[in-house]
């Protein structure tokens, strides 16, 4: 490993005053051992970190940098929605203007501005129940939604990079609405609404699940979700935190959502829509979200939702997020993985890779394509390990998890993609001769 001393400075100093040195679990390196890059700068594809090192970014800070980093145009609206000042606790034109653009692109009718993903899908989740009156909310194993109570039982993400089985201080009574079934699984989902179906406020799942690897949905599989929870009385909440603006201009249910004829009652966004500030949203059918006060009795609030520096970076990433941004994006994510894909193969290294849109990340060892958490685990995650920091030390910054998606942005160009390329084959032949520790 190449020594990075002042990251590792920032990081001794980071864990004498902060749980495990991070302010999220993810950053962490836990899986792949090592200490944690901290970055000082990035443009474009590439970030810098303290010690000067360049690398060519996968992350995009897991998801919102569609644009890549400090894109020109963003920082220009910032700049000058900073001049006139930075929260104002009253409605302000920038969050109209992104709600407008939000309701535009996507299914939804109406839509409530919070600060982040897991805001979204608590709200959502309050919101379904107070529309139905019931109690239980149905979720897919290995599917993320943030780290609400009910949410983390067999969740994907940090909680299955760390191998957390359940977690401590969620109390028992609070999962025990909760029914967690494998994914791509229509048949355990029928049998959950058979027995359940009076009872179920919610069925919430990734659109296209990106938290465990990349899974997409198998064809038909969000519009049996959607016809299921209409029969039932429940409502269907498309969890787009990670899809929404990223695969399409609409997200995942612009990929088959028009296609399929099924649409979400609810849907959360998050990541892209704000630019790389905290800016999320929950979204749908208007009679649904007219619950919500100061309307109806659904509570839910904040005191720097709708900000607005958030809303202006996010609407500023959206109005330049064209088709012709996403035609490079899948251009790019397509070349990547047939890049990934033949390396590995040359090595001999067993894989898969997976794709929905231009999300897409690698299964290690395994041979049949991953449809649900379980096969996702079965995974030989310490090659990862191996390959990671041969990767990092050739100068590209990958998700430190196999269970993580790897992001391209629109400023992914010829140059990045030949430091992956040259990254590529000393990386495969880590991964290939790794062996499995205990
Ligand atoms: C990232 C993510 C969340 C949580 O968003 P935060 O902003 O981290 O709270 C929720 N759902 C999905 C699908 C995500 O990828």
């Amino acid at each position: 490993m190449t020594p990075t001393p002042a990251s590792q400075k920032l990081f001794d100093r980071a864990l004498a005053v902060s749980p495990g040195g991070v302010n999220s679990p993810v950053r962490a390196f836990r899986a792949v051992g090592g200490t944690p890059i901290f970055m000082k700068s990035g443009s474009g594809a590439w970030l810098t970190d303290v010690d000067g090192k360049t690398y060519v970014d996968l992350v995009g800070s897991w998801g919102p940098m569609l644009l890549g980093h400090a894109h020109p145009e963003v920082l220009a609206a910032v700049d000058s929605a900073v001049a006139l000042g930075t929260s104002f606790g009253t409605p302000s034109e920038p969050e109209v203007l992104l709600a407008e653009e939000i309701v535009a692109r996507t299914s939804v009718d109406s839509v409530r501005l919070v600060s982040s993903g897991t805001e979204a899908t608590m709200s959502a989740i309050r919101l379904a129940r107070g529309f139905t009156g019931r109690d239980k909310i149905v979720k897919f194993a290995g599917c993320y939604h943030g780290h609400v109570d009910a949410l983390l039982a067999e969740a994907g993400s940090g909680v299955v990079t760390l191998g957390i089985p359940g977690t401590p201080g969620v109390p028992a009574h609070v999962t025990a609405d909760t029914i967690v079934l494998p994914f791509n699984d229509r048949a355990a989902v029928e049998a959950a609404f058979a027995e359940y179906g009076a009872e179920i406020a919610c069925l919430i799942t990734e659109a296209a699940p990106g938290n465990m690897g990349v899974v997409p949905p198998a064809p038909g599989f969000n519009a049996f979700l959607s016809e299921i929870c209409t029969a039932n009385g429940a409502l269907f909440i498309s969890d787009e935190v990670m899809t929404g603006f990223r695969v399409t201009s609409a997200g995942h249910w612009g990929v088959d959502g028009k296609v399929e004829g099924w649409s979400p009652d609810l849907v959360t966004f998050g990541k892209v829509m704000g630019g790389g500030f905290p800016a999320a949203a929950f979204g749908g059918r208007a009679d649904v979200m007219n619950l919500l006060a100061p309307v109806g009795p659904v509570y839910q609030a904040g005191t720097l939702s709708g900000n607005p520096i958030a809303t202006t970076a996010g609407l500023a990433t959206l109005k330049l997020a064209t088709p012709d941004s996403y035609g490079r994006l899948d251009a790019t994510s397509a070349e990547l993985q047939r890049l990934v894909g033949e390396a590995l193969t040359a090595e001999g290294v067993e894989h898969i890779v997976q794709n929905a849109g231009n999300m897409f990340s690698v299964f290690w060892g395994v041979t049949d394509r991953v449809a649900n958490f379980a096969d996702a685990q079965e995974q030989e995650a310490w090659r990862y390990k191996a390959f990671f920091h041969a990767m990092l030390d050739a100068g590209v910054y990958l998700p430190p998890s196999a269970f993580e998606c790897w992001f391209v942005s629109a400023a992914h160009d010829a140059e990045a993609l030949s430091r992956i390329a040259e990254a590529l084959p000393s990386a495969a032949r880590a991964a290939a001769r790794a062996e499995k520790d205990n």
